[in-house]
């Protein structure tokens, strides 16, 4: 697994160049010039996206009777954040390179500045990530908040409002998705490393003695989560941090790493976090976040087990996995290998002409389809470019209405990876195409 080497390098310019020309992710404020490190996602992203937290939300809290959600504030105040620890240490070290007055995150450059090559730099100083803002119409102390840099807070200062309206009892968890914003020194390879992002956090609240157990768990649940959603496991590693480079309130921490076209690099992180969060909390609160167990009459604080993602890294890691490049019929094509649960569309229904004929039965079609699966409807074009270009984002199953369907009440599915093509009855393409995604 380890060893395997990378993704081709040219495979990043190639996936940005599908996600920009085909509606996936867009460079935002791009007709006033562009705002550096943000980005929109446009018809086909927004699609991929909300699969991709879903699938999540699906595995994490829907299958499981351990888990609940939370969607909590962005905003915060900055008690929130001295408690955490970010007021003070969330920085990371910024540089200037004293040639071409660049800057960078020192632990990212390896001494040669990226820009101009001078090995040249001031002395390193902390750069605190958060973005800072007011909130009210008063400038002033009081009026000071935080955009979350991460969404693991709102678990931690909802931890006693999530116990007692809903009666868990570790081992349990919260889990959010959202929005989290910092401002890094060198956002770069495009969605991977942005000022704003969106994470998929899991806190899980353990009996301490039980933490090390659940530790290895995780790791390995979310390993085969992104293997189970068509990474393949060349793909993916998992990398244990050394013992001398853990923060200090942590016990353990591993990254899930991807093969990215510039190296091995985090995908996820999974880390047992101890009882620090609910500690800190429970001192600078004056609420104790404790758990009593009825049972042994005890009181405790448990430890807590940390799997965090990135929703929009992990969306790019899937566009990178799935992106193939391969012959049909003679012809070079590009196609988008995605697990059907990701792709922006799960079907295409496809009129072989523009025919008015064949439009009534096409949108029976796609009437029949919709309340199932994200579906796209295109009439432009040869039947062949269309194929080709559902094939290059991703679409599992194209449906196409021809001139027969009129008499035989039948339609041709056709299957993206084989390109193979079947003739189905209308009656039974519903059942068809629900048992070819697993799901009679
Ligand atoms: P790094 O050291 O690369 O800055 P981190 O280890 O601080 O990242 P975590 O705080 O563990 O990252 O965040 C959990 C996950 O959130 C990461 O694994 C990643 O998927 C995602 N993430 C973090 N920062 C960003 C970012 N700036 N842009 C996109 N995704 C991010």
């Amino acid at each position: 697994m380890a060893d395997h080497p990378t993704l081709d390098p040219d495979l990043l310019d190639k996936v940005i160049n599908l996600a920009k020309r085909r509606g996936f992710i867009f460079q935002s404020a791009e007709i006033y010039g562009g705002f550096r490190s943000t980005y929109d996602y446009g018809p086909l992203g927004v699609n991929m996206l909300r699969n991709v937290k879903q699938a999540w939300w699906r595995a994490m809290v829907q299958l499981r009777s351990d888990v609940v959600g939370l969607d909590a504030a962005i905003l915060g105040p900055p008690a929130v954040w001295a408690a955490s620890g970010h007021l003070e240490t969330f920085t990371d070290p910024l540089v200037d390179c004293r040639k071409c007055k660049e800057r960078w995150r020192e632990d990212k450059i390896e001494g040669v500045c990226p820009n101009c090559g001078s090995k040249e730099f001031t002395e390193p100083r902390a750069f605190n990530l958060m973005f800072k803002t007011q909130a009210g119409p008063v400038e002033g102390e009081g009026a000071t908040a935080y955009l979350r840099p991460e969404t693991a807070q709102g678990m931690f200062t909802n931890f006693a409002n999530v116990l007692s309206t809903t009666r868990r009892k570790p081992p349990f968890g919260i889990a959010q998705v959202g929005k989290s914003f910092r401002n890094e020194i060198t956002p770069q390879n495009f969605v991977f490393r942005t000022r704003e992002f969106e994470q998929m956090e899991l806190e899980y609240f353990v009996p301490p003695a039980e933490a090390e157990e659940w530790y290895r768990y995780w790791i390995q649940a979310r390993l085969d989560w992104y293997l189970d959603l068509g990474i393949s496991p060349e793909l993916l590693r998992l990398h244990e941090h050394a013992q001398a480079d853990l923060s200090h309130y942590s016990k353990g921490t591993t990254d899930v790493e991807f093969a990215y076209p510039w190296g091995w690099d985090e995908l996820e992180g999974i880390a047992n976090r101890g009882d620090y969060d609910l500690t800190q909390h429970s001192n600078a609160s004056g609420t104790r976040l404790e758990y009593f167990d009825q049972a042994t009459n005890e009181r405790y604080l448990p430890y807590v087990i940390e799997p965090a993602a990135g929703a929009t890294r992990a969306m790019m890691a899937f566009l990178l996995a799935a992106y193939h490049e391969d012959e049909v019929g003679g012809e070079l094509r590009s196609v988008l290998k995605l697990d059907w649960r990701l792709a922006p569309y799960q079907i295409a229904v496809l009129p072989l002409s523009k025919k008015p004929e064949l439009e009534g039965v096409s949108r029976e079609v796609l009437s029949m389809l919709q309340p199932y699966f994200m579906c796209d409807y295109d009439v432009t074009q040869s039947i062949g470019r269309r194929y080709r270009r559902q094939d290059e984002v991703g679409t599992p199953f194209c449906i196409t209405v021809d001139f027969d369907t009129l008499d035989d009440r039948a339609v041709t599915v056709r299957d993206r990876d084989s390109t193979e093509q079947t003739r189905v009855a209308l009656t039974d393409l519903l059942g068809e195409l629900r048992s070819r995604t697993n799901q009679s």
